[in-house]
Formats: C-alpha cells, sequence, structure tokens
C-alpha cells in the first residue's frame, strides 16, 4: 500500500509538491480551503522567474528606508505605524539580517536555490507540455538615476559571482532588447540585462498542473479548510478539517503565509509574517506595440511583465498586516508606472478596465528565504515562506520536500533552508 501523505495549501508550493510525492509514488491528497488552486499569494504575482531578484529586501540600510515610508501610502515601501507593534519581534529579526555578511549570505543561498529551482520547474514544463503564457527571453533592470545604479553595480557584480549572467548595459543596448523603451530612451541610464530570466503566469501554470495531477489520481479538495490535527506520539495521525477527519502518514504545510496560523496548532513559531504587494492586468491584444520582455524600474520597485496578450505591472510592499482590500492609490501608482515607462499603451491604460486589479500577501520570513524540511511532529514537513520569489524557488523546494520524505538526499542543505536555521 502506497503511504498517505496530505497537503495542506494548493498554491505553488503545494501543487508542486503534490506532483513531486505523486511521482515517488505516494497516494496523495491536497487541502485548500479556497474554491480553487492557487487564489491567494499564487494568483496575480509579478510572474518573474528570475535568479537575478537573489539579492533579499533587507539591505543593509533597510532600516532607514522603513523609517522614511512610516505612513507614507505613495511610498513603494510601506510601513503602517498601526501594524508595527505586530510586526515588533519579527522586524527586530528582519532587521538582524541585514548586516553586510548575512546580506551577501542570503544572495548566496537565494541563487543557489533559484538555479535549482528553474532547471526543476523547466524540466517539469517541458515534459509535461504546460502551458501558461511563458517566455524564456530575460529580464531589465533600468535605471533613471546615475547614483542608483552605481549604488546596484557592486551588488549586480556578487549576484554575478554566484552564478547569474549579468549583462551590464547602456540605454541603447537595453533598447537594442525591448525596442519598446525606446520613447523613454533619453530619460534612462542605463542598467542590466539578465538574459537565463524568464516569465510566466503562476496561476495559469497551477491551473494546467492541477489537471495533470487529478488525471494522475491525485485528490484535490478544495473549500475544505484544516483546523487541528491529530497526533500520537510524535507523529501526526490525522488532520481535521471543516468536513470531518482525515488519515495522514504524512503531512506537508503549505499554506503560505497561513502556515504560521496553522503551525501555532502543532506549537510550532513560524516566523511568516504578511508583505502586501498589488498587480493589476490590461489586455494589450489590440496595441499597436507589445512590450516583449519583462522589465522592472529598480528605483520605483515595479516590474512590468508580459503574458501572452497581457500586460501585468505589480509592486508595492506594505508592511501593514493582513487585509484583503484593495487600496485604490496602490493601483493608481502602478497605473502612473505603467504610463511612464510605455506611454504608447496610454489608450490602453488610461481607457480600458484592467483585466484584473489585485493584492496579495507575500509569506515573509526574516532572512527572505523559504523555510523547508521536516519541523515539530516527526512527520510534518514544511514548504512555506517563500515571501517574494516564491514563483522562483518553489519548485525546488518542493523538489526537496519530496526527496526528503522520500528517503533520499536532498540537493538544497537543510542547514540552510529548514526551520533549524532560526
Ligand atoms: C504582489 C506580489 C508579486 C509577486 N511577484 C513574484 C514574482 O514576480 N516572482 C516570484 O518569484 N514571486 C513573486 N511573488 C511571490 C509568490 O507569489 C509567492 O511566494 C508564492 O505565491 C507563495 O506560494 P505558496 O504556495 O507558498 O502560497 P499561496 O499561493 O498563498 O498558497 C497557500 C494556499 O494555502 C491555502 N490555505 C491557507 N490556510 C489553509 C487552511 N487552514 N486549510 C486549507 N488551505 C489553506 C490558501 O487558501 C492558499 O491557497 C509575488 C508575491 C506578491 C504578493
Amino acid at each position: 500500500m502506497p503511504k498517505k501523505a496530505i497537503i495542506v495549501g494548493a498554491g505553488l508550493a503545494g501543487l508542486q509538491t503534490a506532483w513531486f510525492l505523486h511521482n515517488d509514488g505516494w497516494d496523495v491528497t491536497v487541502v485548500e480551503r479556497r474554491e480553487g488552486v492557487a487564489l491567494e499569494t499564487s494568483l496575480a504575482n509579478g510572474g518573474l522567474i528570475t535568479p537575478s531578484h537573489a539579492a533579499p529586501w533587507n539591505s543593509p540600510g533597510i532600516f532607514r528606508a522603513l523609517l522614511s515610508s512610516l505612513n507614507d501610502e505613495t511610498a513603494a515601501l510601506y510601513l503602517k505605524a498601526s501594524a508595527i507593534p505586530s510586526y515588533l519581534l519579527w522586524g527586530m529579526r528582519f532587521l538582524r539580517n541585514s548586516t553586510y555578511s548575512r546580506y551577501f549570505r542570503t544572495i548566496e543561498r537565494n541563487s543557489r536555490l533559484a538555479h535549482f529551482s528553474q532547471g526543476v520547474l523547466n524540466e517539469m514544463t517541458d515534459s509535461l507540455g504546460l502551458r501558461f503564457d511563458s517566455d524564456r527571453r530575460g529580464t531589465i533592470m533600468f535605471y533613471r538615476n546615475r547614483r542608483s545604479l552605481d549604488r546596484v553595480t557592486p551588488i549586480n557584480k556578487y549576484i554575478a559571482a554566484s552564478g547569474v549572467r549579468v549583462n551590464p548595459c547602456s540605454t541603447d543596448e537595453l533598447i537594442r532588447i525591448e525596442p519598446a523603451l525606446d520613447r523613454i530612451g533619453d530619460g534612462l541610464c542605463g542598467g542590466f540585462y539578465y538574459p537565463d530570466d524568464q516569465h510566466g503566469d503562476a496561476h495559469l501554470f497551477c491551473r494546467a498542473l492541477a489537471a495533470r495531477l487529478s488525471e494522475a489520481g491525485v485528490e484535490l479538495r478544495f473549500g475544505e479548510t484544516v483546523n487541528g490535527f491529530e497526533t500520537q506520539g510524535s507523529r501526526i495521525t490525522g488532520l481535521v478539517t471543516d468536513k470531518g477527519r482525515l488519515a495522514a502518514d504524512a503531512v506537508v504545510l503549505a499554506a503560505g503565509f497561513w502556515s504560521r496560523e496553522i503551525g501555532r496548532k502543532l506549537r510550532l513559531r513560524l516566523p511568516i509574517k504578511p508583505v502586501k504587494g498589488y498587480s493589476v492586468t490590461f489586455d494589450v491584444s489590440q496595441a499597436s506595440r507589445k512590450p516583449a520582455i519583462p522589465v522592472v524600474d529598480d528605483d520605483a520597485h515595479i516590474g512590468m511583465t508580459p503574458l501572452g496578450n497581457r500586460i501585468r505591472f505589480v509592486g508595492t510592499a506594505e508592511f501593514s498586516g493582513y487585509s484583503p482590500e484593495i487600496n485604490p492609490t496602490r493601483i493608481d501608482n502602478l497605473r502612473r508606472a505603467a504610463l511612464t515607462t510605455y506611454p504608447d499603451l496610454a489608450p490602453i491604460i488610461n481607457a480600458a478596465d484592467p483585466v484584473s486589479t489585485w493584492c496579495g500577501h507575500r509569506p515573509m520570513t526574516p532572512d527572505c528565504l523559504p523555510i523547508v524540511g521536516q519541523s515539530g511532529p516527526e512527520n510534518l514537513y514544511l514548504n512555506t515562506g517563500h515571501g517574494y520569489l516564491g514563483w522562483t524557488t518553489a519548485s525546488g523546494t518542493s523538489r526537496a520536500v519530496a526527496d526528503l520524505m522520500s528517503g533520499r538526499q536532498p540537493y538544497l542543505s537543510e542547514d540552510h533552508y529548514s526551520m533549524r536555521r532560526f
């Protein structure tokens, strides 16, 4: 009889773990409280699969940046004063990880994970023929300000040393790679092209993978909330949901930001806090000129990703607690950024209703690395805390969790990514 694995959460992390466990011969069930797959943080993210983004958010100097954004709703990085008490302990750890040595250590670990993950993702999508408005044409990071460009140049050298191909580019070179930037060329002072980055729609990917999971006999239980666990000694024997009890030989917690709350039921103190972000997506099928390559305006912290006949503008990081409400000021900021980068799209951005406006909560850890591996009860495995980079990293962490559960040595060092590091 195959062993029974239950996965909590049907986002990027849960579904990919389900796929690898199924291939390893487990009998897999995924329990998801929403009515379908990837309806939370994996729904309308930036679509970027970017080892080049290995630098964590808590760079040296983050404290000053956060303080200056206090209660400024227009800032890309926004700290809400009333939310400070709920971030206090986590925030101190976040700041402790912003020393130069830890910052560079995280770049190295994120980069190693992202490379591994990208290989795993491509192998899976190629072999299954999954379609998700994806492309492998690299990404561009541009600068309007020489000081910012000079500031990030040494960091990019470090990222290059960790194995990411980084091509420093003049503005003319950037425009040769993405001609749609030519209207704003006079205002740019260059940037970087990362040829190995890629992009795609995470929600479409999850839906395509879920279809394969169902065909393969994996049970996907939607509209069911995990409320607790049954344990015997040091093992979990079952999950208690709002619909009943499910027996399990092993459990994978892949519940994004909610993992913290569920973990408490097993006396786990997962250091995960929500950091809210927004996206707005337009249909550009009628545009005379469509951007083809994802572009990031680093100073504005805004990403612009072509996804088939759509383009998505994404950004902002709000340390404001959990709230599913969409703040229209944030969406206006994204629209403005879209117009200042692609003025040719003005008729669409000004006139049309977006295909979607969205907010999601990044499940952030204090060192901006995910939490992967066994923890707490001996048959509980974590695949969570993917923060700002989960589309880039969740394939690799899912492979690693399946390896661990199936008795293989994972490629990733457990010491660097498990709860043990905290
Ligand atoms: C604005 C924004 C832009 C981003 N852009 C990028 C990007 O460009 N590139 C990149 O690499 N990453 C990006 N990310 C990060 C990435 O989207 C996340 O790291 C990733 O989606 C996390 O996936 P997950 O499966 O861990 O969590 P989720 O997708 O949130 O999945 C967790 C699931 O668990 C379910 N769940 C929770 N509690 C329970 C319960 N009690 N019972 C049953 N089910 C439960 C939830 O309903 C949810 O479906 C972005 C994030 C945001 C917010």
